[in-house]
């Protein structure tokens, strides 16, 4: 059975759950319109007409719609994924999504992916909520271009990461990140990347998992700042050929995971 990742926002944190079949399956119990753009479908959940009435909805129906095809104009020049088909969305119902899937996170999920990007529905697209509908996003192009493909968590949820943070105009890791990261490499309190390779965060507690994310990010970014941005290009073309992340890292950075993690270390000033 394949697990679903998933992913929400809290503030900058964010935290992946796991093994959402079950929930996915009972949110799929309600009646949804679809409408159409480029390269989404989106369905919306036709209980929210009754609750925000169809003009207030509908306008965020469509700002949703309109981030993710921005967000898709920069998949391929930043990470080289063209997903073929239409990626899929759907819109709840905030009572309904609460229901599902509040009791996956101890803090309000505006959104996630598993099989679909699922959005709770709302009056108005946040920042918050166009950084999770692009990082979303990244999971979903994966899954539409290589749907047995299994990434180490540090890559999967670095790349999502790091591509919200650059589509909104962000610096991926700025000052103060690389100076926490420096404290917390200095206390020995980084989190191996071993231990970062797992496919999911699921298994990490709501404190260790912010300082994965914050990883993740910033090792890919490291790859980004030292090899050029045109390297994750390659780095991406080379695991949906091969699936081998050693191999693919080696040709298109010329370190495996090990190498990248040592690097890192020492643009922080630790000791390996
Ligand atoms: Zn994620």
């Amino acid at each position: 059975m394949r697990a679903f990742l998933l992913a929400v926002s809290l503030g900058a944190a964010l935290l992946t759950l796991a093994g959402v079949a079950e929930a996915r399956a009972r949110g799929g119990d309600g009646r949804f319109d679809a409408r159409r753009s480029t390269h989404f479908l989106l369905r919306q959940d036709v209980a929210i007409d009754q609750r925000t009435g169809p003009s207030g909805t509908r306008q965020f129906e469509r700002d949703v719609l309109r981030v993710l095809e921005a967000g898709y104009d920069q998949l391929d020049a930043r990470l080289g994924l063209r997903p073929r088909r239409r990626l899929e969305v759907s819109i709840y119902d905030p009572a309904r999504f609460d229901a599902h899937y509040a009791r996956l996170a101890p803090f309000r999920i505006a959104g996630f992916y598993g099989g679909s990007i699922r959005v709770r529905g709302d009056v108005r697209v946040t920042p918050a909520l166009v950084r999770t509908l692009h990082h979303e996003l990244v999971h979903a192009a994966f899954d539409a271009v290589a749907p047995g493909l299994v990434l180490p968590g540090w890559l999967n949820e670095g790349l999502a990461e790091w591509f919200s943070a650059r589509t909104a105009g962000l610096v991926p890791i700025g000052g103060q990140d690389f100076a926490a990261l420096a404290q917390i490499g200095a206390r020995g309190q980084l989190l191996p990347i071993a231990r970062l390779s797992a496919p999911s965060f699921a298994s990490l507690d709501a404190g260790t998992a912010p300082l994965a994310y914050l990883q993740s990010r910033a090792l890919v970014d490291h790859l980004a700042r030292q090899h050029g941005d045109q390297a994750l290009r390659d780095l991406v073309r080379r695991l949906l050929r091969t699936g081998d992340v050693d191999g693919s890292l080696a040709r298109a950075v010329g370190v495996d995971s090990a190498g990248l993690e040592a690097a890192f270390r020492d643009e922080l000033g630790l000791a390996r």
